[in-house]
């Protein structure tokens, strides 16, 4: 598996995952909730596979070359560097605390799922004793997701994501909300969730939501926040995700076909640089967001930093 042990940043000393937890917390770094988090979430068989879901798909957001490092060589994972990613999760298991089950709605549903398994645009897969269901969203493009909640009748979705909140000047200038970066950031993922749904249920969602949860926040105004998805037509999203998804997978064949070493480095440094070439997440997405950018910086020859 990829991750091999967790490192102390500040320190740079390696941890192994046995010991990683109480390490963490011992040390005042971090809960060992978080350490768990990662390994629990390492052991699942589609980070390890030739597998996409509907949140890597989105060219903008995502780095083609820190997915194939993070499933073919190992590193050491910061467990700070992926916590923003994990507090989603966290959202989620707290609903459920609440009750997994809210009236009218499917929450945390399979996009496909079992009970799609005789669908004609599914298919099964095993592997290390794991079993998962795969859809053809694009003719040769395979996906799998778990949507947020959907309703029963299959005509709404909606997702929660954790944002910052709104902006507000103290003196002059005008306030900003952030949501028409945030639709866009959210809009693939979403709509793709759709385009499966009306796949697999023969139902056109007809109304697609994001709530924000605002990350921090102790004003009530800014806690929660529905925000409408438009709608992208079909024809549009395929354009939009099929080019950056192939070439995704393509990339992951060849270094899983390589030697370990030298020649999967070689695979790897042939690989577009996403998350700096394309400025990611305000030029933050290699400093700050990348568990795999020592191994990526040091292949490519850069000053880590
Ligand atoms: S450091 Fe940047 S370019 Fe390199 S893998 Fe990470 S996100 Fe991609």
């Amino acid at each position: 598996m990829p991750i091999s042990h967790f490192v102390d940043a500040k320190l740079g000393d390696a941890h192994s995952l046995e010991e990683a937890v109480g390490y963490f917390e011992d040390a005042g770094i971090c809960p060992g909730e978080v350490v768990q988090a990662v390994i629990e979430d390492r052991d699942d068989i589609r980070r390890s596979w030739m597998h996409i879901s509907p949140s890597m798909m989105d060219p903008d957001k995502n780095c083609r070359r820190e997915l194939v490092i993070a499933r073919t060589v190992d590193y050491g994972m910061d467990p700070l560097s992926m916590w923003s990613a994990y507090e989603g999760t966290a959202w989620h298991k707290a609903f459920n605390l609440f009750g997994k089950d809210i009236k009218g709605w499917h929450r945390e549903y399979p996009l496909p799922g079992p009970s799609d398994a005789h669908n004609p645009y599914v298919r099964k897969v095993e592997r290390e004793g794991q079993t998962f269901y795969e859809l053809e969203v694009f003719p040769g493009l395979w996906i799998s997701g778990i949507a947020d909640r959907v309703r029963e009748d299959f005509k709404v979705i909606s997702d929660f994501k954790s944002t910052n909140y709104p902006w507000t000047p103290k003196f002059e200038g005008t306030p900003r909300d952030y949501a028409e970066d945030q639709i866009k950031s959210f809009s693939i993922q979403i709509n793709l969730y759709a385009r499966a749904i009306e796949l697999l249920k023969g139902v056109r969602p007809e109304e697609r939501w994001v709530w924000r949860i605002y990350r921090g926040s102790r004003d009530k105004r800014y806690t929660f926040r529905k925000m409408p998805i438009p709608f992208i037509p079909p024809t549009q999203l395929e354009e939009l995700v099929r080019e950056h998804s192939e070439t995704s997978l393509a990339f992951l064949r060849q270094a899983h076909d390589a030697e370990p070493g030298a020649a999967r480095e070689a695979v790897i440094a042939s690989i577009p640089m996403d998350g700096k070439d394309k400025r990611m997440y305000n030029d933050k997405k290699c400093s700050l967001y990348c568990p795999v950018k020592d191994i990526c910086y040091g292949i490519a020859g850069l000053t880590v930093f």
